[in-house]
């Protein structure tokens, strides 16, 4: 017997009964960055591998055991991407569209695979929506970033369940002589290092504060702080921006311990951590790059950006119970028609009722079937109302119009009239 075929392993299909959720949720984010002057980019799924391992870092998780990674018929090697900014700051240097200082707001949607352990809130195709902002320096443009996070919480009636997490890791000098304080402290400490601390603390040591690890925490409480390391304009820039959260009145807890899996933050990281749904608590995560754009060839480039986790957000909704109701109904009006004179009827009437009211979520009946079979497909698609075509309402021209959900009697209305008549009983999105 042959294996039935079935998805790879954390990689899920989402199905139509989830699909309204998603819609729902990158709506609201593609229509909040709209707002605020952002404009989307679509970046290829595939990109070589050697743009990833120079942009991310080669001793990070990530290209050292997480990507996707094949020869292609030529020999090359690709990877699906694992996050969006390498394969976003290639394209604006292909395109020269950061040239000159050129500023530009960009977001984008869609697939990231990483071949972690599956479980909830972790897949290996997952998705997510990031956005990247070039050639502006100041405090400012990063907290709008999260000033418009905060308010994409507010719209989904999440905000009382996130809180942000906010750490500066300097520019790369004071980063360098954190590094080395670091380093020095840790390694005195060496033996009391779970092993994956003691081999970042040779090839990435800032992630040993990542650890999870009870001994090793033990040991970082009284290491050396990145605060104390900040030069002059690392440190201004933070106050900067802690100034701005405050005037909008965002609240936050800093913590010093936030460092970021990828090599390329500078200055301001931050994380948006849930308590709701379990170890996978990061929501939204991002911070300032200004050294990358140089380091994979381009000319030096402020950079800010973040992605947040699709599937985490949408699990956030539902267990939150913050769906919107009006999201469980998917069709206004079914409309039955019986004999195929009156199905022909129907269809003309259809379509002249959607010329007229474009946003009206109009069913037709398809497959025939009796009065009883065609009722009982009327009443399980959720419609509000139901149309009715029979021998007697073609002889009179009207179609029978029938509420579905409670009050009403059935009444008839002139074809002509149909679509005033729905218009004034059907909100329309
Ligand atoms: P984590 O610490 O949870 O592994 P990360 O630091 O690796 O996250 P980023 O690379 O910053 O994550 O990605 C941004 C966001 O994308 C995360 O905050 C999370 O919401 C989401 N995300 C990352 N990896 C996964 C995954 N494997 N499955 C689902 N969502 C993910
Ligand atoms: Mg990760």
């Amino acid at each position: 017997m042959s294996k039935s075929l079935q998805a790879i392993r954390g990689m899920n299909d989402i199905l139509p009964e989830q699909t309204p959720v998603w819609r729902y949720f990158e709506g609201t984010v593609s229509r909040l960055l709209d707002n605020y002057g952002y404009k989307q980019i679509r970046m290829p799924i595939v990109e070589f591998t050697e743009l990833f391992k120079r942009s991310i870092g080669e001793v990070t998780d990530i290209v050292e055991k997480e990507m996707y990674t094949f020869d292609d018929r030529n020999g090359d090697s690709l990877t699906l991407r694992p996050e969006g900014t390498a394969a976003c700051v290639r394209a604006v240097l292909e395109h020269g569209i950061t040239g000159g200082g050129q500023v530009q707001k960009l977001w984008y949607i869609g697939p990231m695979f990483r071949h972690e352990r599956p479980q909830k809130g972790r897949y290996r195709q997952f998705h997510q929506i990031g956005l990247e902002v070039f050639n502006l320096d100041g405090p400012d443009i990063d907290a709008e970033l999260i000033i418009m996070t905060w308010r994409l919480w507010g719209e989904l009636g999440i905000r009382d369940a996130v809180k942000l997490e906010l750490n500066s890791l300097g520019t790369s000098e004071s980063r360098g002589r954190y590094r080395e304080a670091l380093v020095e402290y840790l390694s005195a400490h060496h033996d009391k290092l779970d092993e994956d601390s003691q081999r970042r603390l040779k090839t990435n040591p800032l992630r040993v504060l990542d650890t999870k690890n009870a001994d090793t925490q033990a040991v970082l409480v009284n290491a050396p702080k990145m605060a104390d390391y900040l030069d002059d304009e690392s440190r201004a820039h933070f106050e900067g921006l802690k100034a701005r959260l405050d005037a909008v009145g965002i609240p936050y807890v800093l913590n010093p311990k936030l460092v970021r899996g990828l090599d390329y933050y500078s200055k301001t990281v931050f994380e948006w951590v849930t308590d709701k749904l379990g170890a996978q608590g990061t929501v939204c995560a991002g911070g300032r790059y200004d050294g990358l754009v140089e380091q994979m060839g381009g000319k030096p480039t402020p950079g800010v950006g973040f992605a947040m986790g699709i599937e985490r957000l949408v699990l956030m909704l539902e267990t939150l119970e913050q769906i919107p109701q009006e999201l469980s109904r998917q069709v206004d009006v079914y409309l039955c028609a019986f004999g195929e004179a009156a199905e022909l009827a129907g269809l003309a009437l259809a379509e002249r009722v959607r010329d007229q009211l474009p946003n009206l979520r109009l069913q037709v009946n398809a497959g025939a079937g009796s009065f009883k079979s065609q009722f009982k497909k009327a009443d399980k698609s959720g419609a509000l109302y139901a149309l009715i075509l029979g021998d007697d309402e073609m002889a009179r021209q009207v179609v029978g119009f029938k509420p579905l959900r409670g009050q009403g009697e059935q009444q008839n209305i002139a074809w002509d009239a149909l679509a005033a008549h729905l218009a004034t009983c059907v909100v329309q999105g």
